[in-house]
């Protein structure tokens, strides 16, 4: 078996951030003697850093070396090994990820007795945590249809189609707004648009949210928010 091409040294210093240098099957504190695995051995992008793991000297051992010809307890698959690791990661970082508020509405937020004129809709991002460090967030949308995907907002900017990172510093607030496209406006069809959210902290590890799905009401000109996603989300 060929040797894995080596992880970019700036990918590296990554993962090894991301654990704090811990063990990510053991969670043992490792220091130096720490290995940065290759999961997968044998397929496309083995440098990708989606593919490493940062191992203690023991683990390593256990991962590489398990016995398939003489079977012994329960070894471990390639997508519990990539799970455990998530786990380990999450653990070490969740506390640089912020309470984040996103809204989507017609209502806005410093002159409250107008209403937004639809298809134009307002959207609120904010950055609720003070103690908290800043952060981007990639923002992704649907339009959902008479329950057809019409996909993203077309937006050049890339605030609405997950091109752009929003920054948000702890307690910015940013008063955003798009315009729905027109077939949206031409029909009383059943209308839905969902926004997902991904944090990337500083280190640059990506922390995805659960998609949200609001409701128009056309006759009321508002939206609800909906306790369930509708979209198709890779
Ligand atoms: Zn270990």
């Amino acid at each position: 078996m060929t040797k894995p091409p080596p992880f970019k040294d700036t990918d590296k210093i990554k993962v090894l951030l991301w654990c704090e240098r811990h063990c990510c099957i053991c969670d043992k504190p490792c220091d130096t003697n720490i290995i940065i695995h290759h999961i997968e051995q044998e397929s496309e992008n083995l440098d990708d850093i989606r593919n490493a793991i940062p191992l203690c000297f023991d683990c390593h051992g256990k991962i590489k070396n398990y016995n398939t010809k003489h079977p012994w307890g329960t070894s471990y698959k390639v997508a519990e090994i990539k799970a455990r690791r998530d786990q380990i990661y999450e653990k070490y970082t969740r506390h640089l990820v912020p309470p984040i508020h996103c809204e989507v509405t017609q209502i806005i937020r410093n002159n409250r007795n107008i209403l937004r004129a639809f298809p134009n809709v307002g959207f609120n991002l904010d950055h609720n945590g003070i103690v908290f460090l800043p952060v981007k967030v990639r923002v992704e949308t649907k339009i959902i249809l008479r329950g057809k995907d019409k996909g993203p907002i077309d937006d050049k900017h890339g605030y609405y189609n997950g091109n752009s990172l929003w920054h948000l510093n702890p307690t910015t607030r940013i008063f955003g707004n798009f315009n729905l496209p027109e077939f949206c406006s031409q029909n009383n069809d059943d209308l839905k648009f969902e926004v997902k959210l991904t944090v990337v902290d500083q280190y640059e590890r990506e922390h995805p949210h659960l998609p949200l799905c609001w409701t128009y009401v056309r006759k009321n000109n508002y939206w609800f928010l909906e306790p369930r996603s509708f979209a198709k989300w890779t």
